[in-house]
């Protein structure tokens, strides 16, 4: 089992750790900073060293129930201490859009009663699909990226606590949240990592965030499409400022 340093600290950007596992191109580490891709929020990438030797890590992905650093070059062997650095732009980049997605969904959960269906987080521009939702004219367009870029200068601090199950799903249900898919959860997981961004949303989330709205910048809302019946994907980017 890799320990996920991130679900603590999401600013850890440099670690050491001991190789647990490693085969053609991938090694498993007993602790790890690197966040694996998954929950719609692409993998981080950089480099693993052992003092001798350093390797790019490509990608970072669950496969076969282990956390496999995909690596180019020679895998270090197992009992081998090595250093890990992130792409640290690249992950920031992904904790201000994924931050920023929470802000976008509770927005339009709030004032339009559409649900998340799902999203894809990464660098550049990040994308989420909302249901029911049928279409997106600009003026819609136009509100929405107001309203959110409103949210995110009130300098919002975000916490993640970790609650115990289902005093975490009462809390959720209480805030409005859509508990639905947690109780699927299975019973093995005790605690869940409940996000909190002030007092505007909470939602239980495995991803990397930023500690403040204030880090994200603002919002600009691009294009949109429909993908099914009722729902449409709406692609936004990040503004500094
Ligand atoms: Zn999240």
């Amino acid at each position: 089992m890799t320990e996920l340093l991130h679900m603590s600290d999401n600013y850890i950007q440099e670690f050491d750790a001991t190789v647990i596992d490693s085969g053609d191109g991938f090694v498993v580490l007993d602790k790890t900073a690197f966040y694996p891709e998954g929950g719609g929020q692409t993998s981080d990438q950089g480099e693993l060293s052992d003092g001798e030797r350093t390797v790019s890590v490509k990608e970072v992905q669950k496969i076969d129930g282990e956390v496999r650093h995909l690596i180019e070059g020679k895998a270090f062997e197992i009992g081998a201490t090595v250093h890990g650095t992130l792409d640290w732009n690249r992950r920031y980049e992904c904790m201000r859009f994924h931050t920023c997605q929470h802000v976008l969904s509770r927005y339009l959960q709030l004032n339009y009663g559409v649900e998340t269906k799902g999203n894809n987080i990464k660098p550049g521009e990040s994308r989420a699909d909302y249901t029911p939702l049928e279409s997106f004219g600009d003026e819609m367009k136009r509100e929405v990226e107001t309203g959110v870029n409103a949210i995110l200068s009130q300098n919002l601090p975000v916490e993640i606590r970790n609650i115990p199950r289902a005093e975490a799903i009462q809390f959720l249900q209480d805030k409005g949240y859509q508990t639905r898919y947690l109780e699927m959860v299975p019973k093995s997981v005790e605690n869940f990592r409940v996000l909190l961004i002030g007092d505007y949303d909470a939602a239980s989330c495995a991803g990397t965030h930023v500690g403040n709205t204030r880090e994200i910048g603002s919002i600009s809302i691009g294009k949109s499409k429909n993908v099914g019946a009722g729902v449409r994907r709406i692609y936004f980017k990040l503004l500094n400022h």
